[in-house]
């Protein structure tokens, strides 16, 4: 599937805060925002500049864009479907987020990045109930077991980013046997469990015009 292929960097500078698109990178002063403070551009847009509410909401939903590496299209759809669910849309569009298998993967800190996760998941790495998906965008449900496979497990690759866990906190919604390195979805994700500063609102009074 296509998919945005640009430096990610420039990213987190046209939305003016730290999006932690490029794993361990982002904590050091290597990062690109803390060295430049202004915006991407020839003339470089000044974030100080007052946006309207318009552009408010536009920014935050090509934030969550950005973010979970989802395309216009797709975005859209987990909008339409979270629409049509009785409960809060902003928190059940998030809840089709969360629950991506790259995402979740990335959550249980099998990879240092969403970016780093999408790619081992299409590479075929991780189990699902016991049978390979290699589909990033593969929605989980409560009950449902994520594990590496056996020869990926093995590599020398996975060792390393074991060895590096943990990485962050894991949120309530997952569990981890760090013994067999599985983890588990408990239940579906909830506003306090999510890690970005994402403001779901924003984003439904934007579709909802
Ligand atoms: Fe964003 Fe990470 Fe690049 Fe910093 S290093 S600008 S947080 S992607």
């Amino acid at each position: 599937m296509a998919r945005y292929t640009g430096p990610a960097c420039r990213l987190c500078r046209r939305a003016g805060e730290k999006l932690f698109l490029k794993g361990e990178r982002c904590f050091t002063a290597k990062c690109a925002i803390e060295r430049r403070r202004r915006a991407p551009g020839a003339t470089g847009q000044s974030r100080s500049r007052r946006l309207s509410d318009y552009g408010v909401q536009l920014r935050e939903k090509r934030k969550a864009r950005v973010v979970y590496g989802v395309l216009e299209r797709q975005f859209r759809r987990y909008y339409q479907v979270a629409r049509k669910n009785p409960q809060a849309t902003g928190l059940v569009l998030m809840q089709h987020l969360e629950r991506r298998l790259d995402n979740v993967v990335y959550r249980l800190d099998f990879a240092e990045s969403r970016a780093q996760a999408r790619q081992m998941v299409s590479h075929g790495h991780f189990n699902v109930n016991g049978r390979k998906v290699d589909i990033a965008s593969y929605s989980v449900k409560p009950g449902d077991t994520i594990a590496w496979k056996p020869p990926s497990l093995d590599s020398e690759f996975a060792r390393t980013l074991i060895a590096a866990m943990p990485r962050k906190s894991l949120p309530g919604w997952l569990s981890l046997d760090t013994a067999t390195m599985t983890g588990a979805i408990v239940r579906l994700p909830q506003a306090e469990d999510l890690e970005t500063t994402i403001q779901s609102r924003l984003i439904v009074e934007f579709y909802s015009k």
